[in-house]
């Protein structure tokens, strides 16, 4: 399969870019702009492979996706390429409606002129898969779970924006005949993600010795998934999924982040204690970001009964391994939090 990826040189997207050259043998072509979280070392363990080829590219820019897409040849897009921080968007939502929204509008007409003139047998293989976020679903309280029937409820101007683009997308398959899945996921950690996140910015304060903020009591929940898992689902979806169905994405690891934070911290005084006192004394709860959801858990029974995919990660083995990725690997992250982001409090409004 030959795939174009968007938004490769982000967190997720370079998980699938290195899930789909390195274990499935497929060739790849990562669209990404390289935004400020569009980091192409991330991509170090590929970039030397013949199956891997990087444009740097807008997915607002029409003529240029056009392009890519008549020499490329793709039989497959993942859509991954967005503003994805919520505090950001609190900051300047400008573009995440540019990028999320007008972006994907983009990428779907230039992959339905694509797809109009391919031959009848590529056409019928073809598919273009919308990567978006549970949080277009809104806040749960305490029980139940978002099922890919529950309805649209988005509160922050990113989750409004990948609600929107969600839309976009099942307009392009019910008006338009465009061969689409869409995939909804929960909170995604693990190697290579942007310490703008929850987690890698613990653990970087951390070792830093620097306060380790926790919005406002802490006690909001998120559902985990350890971001290879979900590079897999992916995979999965794009490869077996039904035409204009939606797969919600999820690990059962429904965590607060204080709980999140805890645990963080007794890792690390295992691994690499302080000289004096644990991690924890350094936990200090912040003003809450402004429309903060309370909890989000996702009910992943269609994925796994119909595609057979699977967590292979819980919260405790993931996080472990993501600590000790963060310990071995400071030549990714130093540079970053040396210059375009060291920490500072976003997203107050
Ligand atoms: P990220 O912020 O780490 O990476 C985004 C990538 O997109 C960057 O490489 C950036 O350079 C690129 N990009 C941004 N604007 C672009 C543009 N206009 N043109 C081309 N490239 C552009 O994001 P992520 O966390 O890897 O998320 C990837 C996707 O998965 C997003 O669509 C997000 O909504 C969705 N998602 C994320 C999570 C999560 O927990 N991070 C959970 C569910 C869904």
């Amino acid at each position: 399969m030959k795939v174009v990826v968007t938004g490769g040189a982000g967190f997720i997207g370079s998980a699938v870019c290195r899930h789909l050259v390195k274990d499935k043998a497929c060739e790849v072509l990562n669209l990404d702009k390289l935004t400020y979280a569009g980091v192409p070392e991330s991509l170090k363990e590929i970039e030397d492979s013949p199956l891997y080829r990087f444009e740097k590219a807008d997915v607002c820019d029409k003529t240029a996706v056009a392009a890519i897409f008549a020499d490329y040849q793709p039989d497959a897009v993942m859509h991954l390429a967005a503003e994805s921080h919520v505090d950001r968007s609190i900051d300047g939502p400008a573009t995440f409606i540019e990028t999320n929204i007008v972006g994907t509008y983009t990428m779907l007409e230039c992959a339905r002129d694509y797809w109009n003139g391919l031959s009848e047998g590529k056409k019928e293989r073809f598919r273009f898969h919308h990567i978006s976020t549970d949080e277009v679903y809104g806040s749960l309280g305490d029980d139940g779970l978002f099922e890919e029937t529950t309805p649209y409820d988005p509160r922050s101007p990113y989750s409004a924006s990948k609600a929107s683009s969600d839309h976009l997308v099942k307009a392009w398959f019910h008006t338009y005949g465009l061969p689409v899945v869409i995939t909804n996921c929960s909170n995604n950690y693990g190697p290579y993600h942007f310490p703008e996140k929850l987690i890698p910015l613990v653990i970087l304060n951390a070792l830093d010795e620097k306060p380790l903020p926790i919005y406002g009591k802490g006690d909001n929940i998120r559902d985990w998934l350890y971001v290879e898992d979900h590079a897999k689902a992916l995979v999965a979806v794009v490869a077996s999924g039904e035409l204009g169905e939606t797969y919600n994405v999820g690990g059962r690891n429904e965590r607060t982040n204080l709980e999140v934070v805890e645990t963080i911290c007794s890792i690390l005084d295992e691994l690499r204690p302080r000289t004096e006192g644990s991690y924890k004394d350094l936990i200090t709860f912040v003003a809450d970001r402004p429309g903060h959801d309370a909890r989000y858990a996702i009910d992943a029974t269609k994925l796994e009964t119909e595609l057979g995919w699977k967590a292979q990660e819980n919260f405790d083995t993931g996080i472990r391994r993501t600590i000790q990725w963060y310990l071995d690997n400071d030549w990714w992250w130093r540079p970053i939090r040396e210059g375009r982001y060291s920490g500072e409090r976003l997203g107050k409004a």
